[in-house]
């Protein structure tokens, strides 16, 4: 099975990174947990978010996190909307499933007839 991260949003903020203390380089990423496999493709409704400054290259943690980060964090969370949970079967998983009945009709067809 594949886990896969996907950034659904990306925000520049204009807050002083607690590292370098620019002003230009942080960026709030979410993303939202995808998984695959041979079956299916499905979209979770687990997300996550980081701080990465690009002037300095350094992950923000929330504990280096000034008020400011905070606040503004707050606000971009609740605007931000996840993709909706869903499953996507594959052509494959299809194909099983169709077999599977076909093969349970035939089996009741045949305990019919052959009583
Ligand atoms: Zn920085």
């Amino acid at each position: 099975m594949d886990k896969k991260w996907i950034t659904i949003k990306e925000v520049t903020l204009n807050n002083n990174c607690p590292e370098c203390y620019n002003t230009n380089g942080l960026q709030l990423t979410f993303k939202q947990k995808f998984i695959e496999n041979s079956l299916y493709r499905s979209i979770t409704n687990e997300t996550t978010q980081a701080i990465y400054c690009k002037t300095c290259n350094t992950a923000i943690f929330p504990v280096m996190w000034t008020e400011d980060i905070e606040r503004v964090f707050a606000y971009q969370q609740k605007a931000f909307t996840p993709k909706k949970a869903s499953i996507k079967l594959k052509k494959k998983a299809w194909l099983f499933i169709t077999l599977f009945s076909v093969l349970i009709l035939c089996g009741i067809l045949l305990a019919i007839l052959y009583k």
